[in-house]
């Protein structure tokens, strides 16, 4: 299954989903000034950048990094900034495979309007976990209830995760 094929099941929520925000504030900068990290799933903030669950997954464990400034492309990131954004990639990774073995990820970032942003105002690095034979999920998990109890779930593995991942490193 190709990743196209796969961000094309998850399109229709997540175009409704910018339909109805349009014009709205940016969520790469409000709900980390909102200071409700687990009810915003937020998974983990460093200095410049942090880690969020994606409400609208691509795949279970589908992940964002990005700056808390409002910036609209990695070359606009401060090098502090940019090398913050790699070490929470990778500590992504490191997290996601302790927590659920994935057999490949896709990683990457989709840079203004022509390249499918969403918020293209904002960069944010996607880092999605892929099996093979992935896209069972979204037939599985067809109602909002059930996706939304996922997430937390999900959120409370890869917090627990995060956290291990963090203490074998002795970093932060
Ligand atoms: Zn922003």
């Amino acid at each position: 299954m190709s990743l196209r094929r796969l961000w094309a099941v998850w399109r229709m929520p997540y175009i409704k989903l910018l339909a109805t925000e349009a014009g709205k504030e940016c969520i790469f900068c409000t709900l980390p000034a909102e200071g409700r990290d687990e009810e915003n799933l937020i998974l983990h903030r460093s200095e410049h950048c942090f880690i969020i669950l994606n409400k609208y997954p691509y795949n279970p464990g589908h992940l964002m990094v990005a700056p808390y400034r409002h910036v609209a492309s990695i070359e606009d990131l401060t090098e502090d900034e940019a090398k913050d954004m790699w070490r929470l990639i990778r500590l992504s990774m490191l997290t996601l495979r302790r927590a659920m073995n994935p057999e490949g990820f896709n990683v990457g970032a989709n840079i203004g309007k022509a390249a499918g942003a969403g918020f293209e105002g904002h960069v944010h690095i996607h880092v999605v976990p892929r099996w093979n034979g992935d896209t069972n999920f979204m037939p599985v998990i067809g109602n909002t209830k059930v996706v939304s109890d996922a997430l937390r779930n999900t959120y409370t593995e890869l917090k627990k995760a995060l956290s291990e991942v963090l203490e074998e490193s002795g970093g932060s």
